[in-house]
């Protein structure tokens, strides 16, 4: 049910800008906040959202914007919690507060936001804007009176830490849930994001750090003069070989090396391995006198990348499941230290430094001795629930078909790893690269085998096209590279196979890191 708004006191914001004027006691404008107000109202501003008495005051003397007060204080539970009392409501109404907000997400709740809520509403006869950060949240709210919802707190909840980005796909499921106004905050540091925001139709936008924290704004600038003479070490752990190399952030590579993997020498001996060469990579990049920022694992195996942590590996990698990867190698490094399983790595490689920079939807899919993948939907790369996610190479595309190394019949990786396109041309070649350049030459068989192998992928790339309607599908991996004569075979195999194939405008490209694919996947971690 929609509540329709007419409190007078906050109508003026509508359509308009809040600005947050806040400063920490460490800050070098604290106890200036009237003036970077007065600099808001110049610039256009609506409103004003300021902490604590003093800065309200200060600010009501110095211009006639409405004023969302807020309080933050310390909690029982030792953390930052907004308005966390009756009293201090009361002391910012006091002060000159135009509207009061406090903290309902489910940790304000539970120290009994609503009960401050009514109160307010009751007692001080102030609208109560209610900062959330779910849904759930802003319903909870809603149904308690709250005269507006704020995103503030999305993506500083222990249930939405993962929300890194303003989104405005938020902002618009607010809208249509909730019978109140909407005001977009958090990360809102573009005047593109602020538009985008009223679009998804936000009552009102309040902007904070990017215009009143010139410490922060001037950080960004410094660190994007800086990070072009640092480096990153990426390390692509792979069941044979691990590759390294340093990447500078515009995705140049100025040293790389190979090194074979003790993949029989258990979780010991492999962290012993990456040490070695963390040390190695740390040295070279102290020869050319720029430091490792930080340094990125690509690594086979499921892994938990927010804690660096492999949930399980294969046997091709014993002992390796459960193993802290990113613990350990920040323990002996003292570096940041991020971990991803290396098909993953390629994709954030390709969104990062490669030919996927321009896509939201994509595929990669690697093609060699297994067949796997990542894939970004909606501009975040896919994890699935458990970390699980992505393993194209073991969705069956054939019933009973060829046996599995996954104790599967007919997954797409018996019908298109290396192994089967030699089986293809019945073992004439002695190795797919042998293969691929005979096929370019025109070769009866080669050509034929590479059609049956296309055909088979085909079936597996029919299956992704289907379910996530992808904007690119990229290619990499030994049998993908050097061979564009396996685009032209697939893009046939798919135009028959997929329904309304013209229509989906699908690329299929090669990958643009090539050989270091890996590497640059790694060092696009951090
Ligand atoms: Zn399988």
């Amino acid at each position: 049910m929609r509540r329709v708004y007419q409190d007078e006191r906050m109508m003026p914001i509508q359509g308009g800008l809040i600005v947050s004027c806040q400063a920490d006691p460490a800050d070098a404008f604290y106890g200036l906040m009237d003036r970077f107000a007065r600099a808001a109202l110049a610039g256009g501003a609506k409103g004003i959202r300021a902490n604590g008495p003093d800065d309200i005051r200060a600010i009501r003397n110095a211009v006639e914007l409405p004023i969302i007060g807020i309080q933050k204080s310390i909690h029982d539970d030792g953390n930052i919690l907004i308005t966390p009392s009756f009293e201090s409501a009361q002391a910012l109404a006091y002060a000159g507060a135009t509207a009061i907000a406090l903290d309902c997400t489910r940790r304000g709740q539970e120290s009994g936001a609503f009960e401050r809520l009514r109160r307010i509403k009751t007692e001080l006869k102030l609208p109560v804007m209610a900062d959330i950060a779910t849904i759930e949240e802003a319903t909870a709210a809603f149904e308690a009176g709250a005269d507006f919802v704020l995103s503030t707190m999305r993506g500083y909840t222990a249930d939405t830490y993962q929300v890194s980005h303003f989104d405005p796909r938020f902002i618009e499921q607010l809208v249509h849930a909730l019978g109140v106004p909407v005001i977009a905050e958090g990360r809102v540091d573009t005047p593109d994001l602020a538009r985008q925001a009223m679009e998804a139709g936000a009552f009102a936008v309040v902007v904070g750090s990017t215009i009143t924290r010139p410490h922060l704004v001037t950080r960004l600038f410094a660190d994007a003069v800086k990070t072009s003479q640092e480096f990153v070490l990426g390390i692509d752990l792979g069941g044979t070989n691990t590759k390294y190399g340093l990447v500078t952030t515009s995705g140049e590579m100025i040293w790389h090396d190979t090194a074979t993997t003790p993949a029989q020498s258990g979780r010991a001996g492999l962290l012993h391995h990456l040490e070695r060469i963390a040390q190695a990579g740390v040295a070279r990049a102290a020869e050319a006198k720029q430091p490792v920022a930080s340094i990125g694992i690509a690594t086979a195996g499921w892994v938990d990348p927010g804690t660096g942590r492999v949930v399980y590996a294969t046997e091709n990698l014993p002992g390796w499941t459960g193993t802290r990867i990113a613990e350990t190698i920040s323990a002996t490094t003292s570096l940041p230290v991020f971990v991803e399983n290396d098909a993953n790595a390629m994709a954030i490689g390709e969104k990062r430094f490669g030919v996927a920079r321009h896509f939201d939807n994509f595929v990669c899919i690697t093609l060699g001795t297994g067949v796997g993948g990542g894939c970004y939907v909606g501009g975040r790369l896919n994890h699935g629930g458990h970390f699980f996610a992505n393993a194209f190479g073991h969705m069956v595309i054939q019933p009973g078909g060829r046996a599995c190394s996954c104790g599967q019949s007919g997954c797409l990786e018996a019908y298109t790893n290396a192994a089967a396109l030699l089986d293809y041309a019945n073992g004439s070649y002695a190795n797919t690269q042998l293969l691929i350049k005979a096929a370019e030459e025109g070769e009866p068989v080669a050509t034929g085998a590479l059609a049956e192998y296309s055909s088979h992928l085909a079936a597996g790339c029919g299956l992704l096209v289907q379910l996530l309607d992808p904007e690119a599908l990229i290619f990499a991996g030994g049998l993908a590279q050097n061979n564009p004569m396996l685009l032209t075979l697939l893009e046939n195999e798919l135009a028959g196979r997929v329904p309304v194939w013209r229509e989906r405008k699908l690329k299929l490209l090669m990958s643009g890191l090539g050989y270091h694919a890996g590497v640059f996947g790694a060092a696009a971690l951090s």
